[in-house]
């Protein structure tokens, strides 16, 4: 079928965050000819993470299976940055340098020892740290610190170098990027045939991709069986620049102070980034000054030197939360619609996976796709839909800080 500007496509895909851009490459590069439509491709909460990719330093209890999906991904990773760097002719940033997880006091560390137990029954790359082994591994660490772990196989990618190289993979591609907004997903009978612009033109698709982060619960059109449950989970990192202080952190850094996490994330230009908060509240991209005291409080009870660094900025973003904080991937309630959304606070590192999934399910075109993890299946809710309303307002108890 013919691509973009004649309205026509076998797939649209709805956002250009890290989902929609990996989605729509992998797609086009599967030879389903692709639009990729948003009126601000690369931004969202895309722009604003650390770009951790973390699968054992984010594993909460009870949260084995999202512990599975990140592992998948993680290990997709290196092939998958490589592909992007080879396929844009840019860097993507990433960085395979562990992350060393420190406790600020007592209390921090009894929770630290215990996780890192958790760890290890569950068969996890998780070294236990005494204070001086941590020392070794960053030596500006605060006198107060007390021990922790290293998890050897949590690294990190630059997301603003990856989104710029995938939006330019995408051009190359064929692909084509659509600078606007979907006002609607267009559906005939029992089938979502496309979307319409904000300008009022469509775009009639076999398949439908919703990849709009938080908003992908909030687009017009869809059955309420249909709406998929994400809601926005606000998200504020603050910015600094340490190059001049001369004060590098070696790896990333992640603290436990007080029960609250926090962390730093040094980039090879000198950047370091601060985060973050995570608060169940209505969308807002505006940075609340009391997050950022806490932020940088919390950071030098582990890393002192924070406070040689330059301020560049606090920004914020909503993560898209879903119920049990898994993604949603996968056919949903409506012939022709597919979901890539509800990452939450995994994004970035379950960008490589779900972009093989949803060309795996599109590509062989069947309706029941068994490479499809249960565990991010969007039939996982389809016992009980919920309705546009529900999935916006939805709101789980406030985890504190995580990414
Ligand atoms: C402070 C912070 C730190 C984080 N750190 C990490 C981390 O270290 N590691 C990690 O893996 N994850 C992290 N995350 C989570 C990660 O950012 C998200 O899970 C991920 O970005 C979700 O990607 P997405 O493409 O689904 O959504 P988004 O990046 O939000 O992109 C959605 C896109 O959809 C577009 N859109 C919305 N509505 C429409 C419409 N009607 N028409 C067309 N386009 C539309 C938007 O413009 C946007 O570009 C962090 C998030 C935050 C906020």
């Amino acid at each position: 079928m013919a691509t973009s500007e004649d309205g026509q496509a076998d797939v649209v895909v709805v956002g250009a965050g890290v989902i929609g851009l990996a989605v729509g490459w992998r797609l086009q590069g599967a030879g389903l000819s692709t639009v990729v439509v948003d009126p601000d491709p690369g931004g969202g909460a895309s722009h604003v993470a650390a770009g951790m990719l973390a699968p054992v330093g984010e594993l909460a209890y009870g949260e084995e299976e999202l512990l599975a999906l990140g592992i998948d991904s993680a290990r997709r990773w290196p092939a998958f940055a490589e592909e992007v760097a080879a396929a844009s002719d840019l860097p993507v940033g990433y960085v395979a340098a562990g992350t060393l997880h420190v406790a600020a006091d007592a209390g921090d560390y009894a929770y630290l020892e215990d996780l890192w137990r958790f760890h290890g029954s569950l068969g996890l790359d998780s070294t236990l740290l005494s204070t001086r082994e941590c020392r070794e591994r960053e030596p500006l660490l605060a006198p107060g610190v007390r021990g922790g772990f290293f998890a050897a196989g949590d690294h990190q990618v630059d997301n603003r170098l990856l989104l710029a190289a995938l939006a330019e993979a995408v051009r190359r591609s064929g692909a084509a990027l659509v600078r606007h907004s979907v006002a609607g997903i267009d559906v005939a009978g029992d089938r979502a045939t496309g979307v319409t612009l904000d300008d009022g033109r469509t775009i009639t698709a076999g398949h439908v991709v919703l990849a709009a982060g938080w908003r992908s619960g909030t687009l017009a059109g869809l059955p309420p069986g249909a709406v998929p449950p994400v809601r926005p989970v606000k998200g504020q990192l603050l910015r600094l620049e340490s190059a001049a202080s001369g004060l590098a952190l070696r790896q990333t850094l992640r603290g436990l102070v007080n029960g609250r996490p926090v962390y730093l994330v040094p980039r090879a230009s000198g950047e370091l980034l601060l985060g973050a908060t995570s608060e169940e509240m209505p969308a807002t991209d505006a940075s609340r000054s009391g997050a950022v005291r806490i932020l940088l409080d919390d950071a030098l009870r582990v890393f002192p030197a924070v406070d040689e660094t330059s301020f560049v900025a606090s920004e914020a973003a909503m993560r898209p939360g879903s119920p049990d904080n898994r993604p949603l991937i996968g056919p949903a309630g409506l012939d022709g619609l597919v979901l890539a959304t509800g990452h939450y606070r995994g994004g970035i590192l379950l960008a490589p996976m779900t972009a093989d999934l949803v060309a795996g399910c599109l590509v062989s075109g069947a309706t029941a796709v068994p490479s499809i993890p249960a565990s991010c299946s969007p039939g996982r809710f389809a016992e009980r839909p919920f309705s546009k309303d529900e999935a916006t307002s939805r709101r789980r108890p406030p985890v504190t800080e995580r990414s």
